[in-house]
């Protein structure tokens, strides 16, 4: 049912993702870690996933040295994962160590960070997605901050309670921040892309413990499940609590 309606609705390259996230879900030779619980809500709900960074940009660096690009990729693809259990439609802005501004963009670096920037949001907007994700890590001159944060666009209703019930979740399962999610404006991200958008910076890499455990692929995954687990909280609040139905 889901690939019938990818085929029909969507471009190849959505295809493309939810069969690499099929080909993950069999690679891991274990069974789902999550309950196979599908909602009416969750199901073919398009979620479009921004590993932050790429290529050249390798955003924050850590304490010692871990890039940003490489752990929001990681935990991307975790979440990915999680998404296509619960019924999502997901669509991967990169599956891959580069940007989206191109191989021969010729512009400065600012400029080129907006191109590639503007591409993630003409994904999304292209794809009409129903979510746009933005994963991120967080630096501080200073080594004493950690904890996860989530930010979600100033005046947009959806994108506020799905962006509040992904901080709840990651405020219980990774107990490290009593931070609230929060709105924030003047996000050019937030602005380009028209649909509901969070960014969900999982933690700080300048803080050396917090840096270690998101290298730890136990740690992603717990991440990764929080972040899933508050969208599908989210979603269904937004449809007013829709029933669950067990897959089995
Ligand atoms: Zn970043």
């Amino acid at each position: 049912m889901r690939i019938w309606m990818v085929s029909r609705r969507r471009c190849n390259f959505v295809l493309w993702c939810v069969l690499v996230g099929l080909a993950l879900l069999g690679a891991s030779g274990r069974p789902p870690e999550t309950s196979p619980v599908i909602s009416y809500v969750t199901a073919g709900s398009v979620v479009v996933i921004d590993a932050g960074h790429g290529g050249p940009d390798s955003g924050a660096i850590g304490a010692n040295g871990t890039l940003e690009k490489d752990i929001s990729l990681a935990l991307s693809q975790k979440l990915a994962k999680e998404l296509i259990q619960q019924g999502c439609i997901v669509i991967c802005v990169r599956d891959t160590d580069t940007d989206l501004a191109g191989a021969d963009f010729s512009g400065t670096v600012r400029e080129r960070k907006r191109a590639d920037l503007q591409a993630r949001a003409d994904l999304a907007n292209r794809n009409q997605a129903d979510l746009f994700v933005s994963v991120h890590l967080n630096a501080d001159p200073s080594p004493k901050w950690s904890g996860a944060q989530t930010f979600y666009e100033q005046g947009d209703e959806t994108g506020a309670c799905i962006g509040k019930a992904v901080q709840e979740q990651l405020k219980s399962t990774l107990k490290n921040t009593r931070r609230e999610a929060l709105a924030a404006d003047g996000y050019f991200l937030m602005s380009a892309a028209s649909m509901p958008t969070i960014i969900v910076e999982a933690g700080f890499l300048s803080n050396p413990e917090e840096e270690k455990l998101l290298q730890d692929e136990d740690y992603q995954q717990q991440v990764a499940g929080a972040i899933a687990r508050g969208i599908v909280d989210g979603l269904k609040e937004q449809a007013g609590g829709s029933v669950s139905i067990d897959a089995e």
